[in-house]
């Protein structure tokens, strides 16, 4: 496994396989990685054949400076994962190699409806961030492939946009959710939680499971009034449970009319927010 800090020799190891057609694989992350992530680089080590992960804290995407500060940083147990899983680079930029002075990285693009609910309503201006460094990311490592977490649906379907309406000659590939053994969503932000926090914000998983047999009896907003009523529990602050067209995030009137649907939801314990999702259909 190569390591690699500055964007030139990365591009020139990437070069060698650019050069006999080999398919590029790209797993960008945040670092503190678990199993989710590494699930990503499995994905991509299976379907193509140099497969690069990148750890990077992006500064753009946080709106409250306090939780950039304290988002887990494990740089040399990341290293070592990576290497075990048999990923064959690492991209670990600087700020200052992603944003270099006069350099314009920002997308003017507009996401329309999809910015708008869940994420885009409680975290202002996060969606930009985060399209902002996946575009900067994709322009330096110009991968065929880009592997992406289900359990960040909304920034799936975001990217999933940005890649269709820039053309940009990459396959964007949703990955399935890895999860604790109690349901839990695997996350970077759940080692800020105590073991009895983690057991109690198994909450969330269970209440997308409880919707998805409500969902048998009652209509949308019913699903989602019970759901939040579950989760006003001492310790556990929900924001938001929402039933969303899987395509548009738009709210679901019916369970017939939309070919997916996906509960979604995000909730604050221990002064850690948590999001999570459960697809119903499609
Ligand atoms: P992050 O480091 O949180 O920015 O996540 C990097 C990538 O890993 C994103 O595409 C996430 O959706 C994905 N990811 C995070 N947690 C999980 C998980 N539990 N299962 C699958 N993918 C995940």
């Amino acid at each position: 496994m190569y390591l690699f800090k500055k964007i030139s020799t990365l591009r020139q190891f990437l070069e060698h396989y650019r050069n006999k057609n080999r398919l590029i694989g790209f797993v960008p992350t945040m670092g503190a990685l678990h199993e989710g992530h590494l699930s990503l680089v499995r994905q991509s080590l299976e379907t193509t054949q140099c497969t690069v992960c990148s750890i990077f804290v992006n500064p753009t995407q946080f709106n409250e400076s306090t939780d950039l500060e304290k988002y887990p940083r494990t740089p040399a147990k990341d290293l070592t994962m990576l290497y075990e899983v048999g990923c064959h680079a690492v991209f670990m930029p600087s700020a200052e190699e992603v944003y270099p002075p006069g350099l314009d990285t920002s997308v003017n693009l507009d996401f329309g409806a999809l910015a708008q609910p869940m994420e885009g309503r409680f975290r202002p201006g996060h969606f930009h961030g985060v399209a902002q460094v996946v575009k900067r990311l994709l322009d330096i490592v110009e991968p065929g492939r880009l592997f992406m977490g289900q359990k960040d649906y909304q920034q799936f379907l975001i990217i999933r946009y940005m890649a269709e309406a820039l053309s940009l000659p990459t396959e964007v590939v949703m990955c399935p959710i890895v999860r604790e053994k109690n349901g839990l969503a695997m996350s970077s932000r759940n080692q800020r939680l105590s073991p009895e926090q983690r057991e109690q914000a198994a909450a969330l998983y269970q209440a997308l499971r409880h919707a998805s047999r409500w969902a048998e009896e009652f209509p949308p907003r019913e699903v989602e009034r019970k759901a939040l009523e579950q989760l006003h529990q001492p310790g556990l602050e929900p924001e938001y449970f929402q039933l969303v067209d899987g395509n548009t995030l738009q709210p679901v009137e019916d369970y017939e009319s939309p070919a997916s649907i996906i509960a979604c939801a995000a909730l604050w314990t221990g002064g850690v927010r948590l999001i999570d999702n459960l697809i119903l259909k499609g």
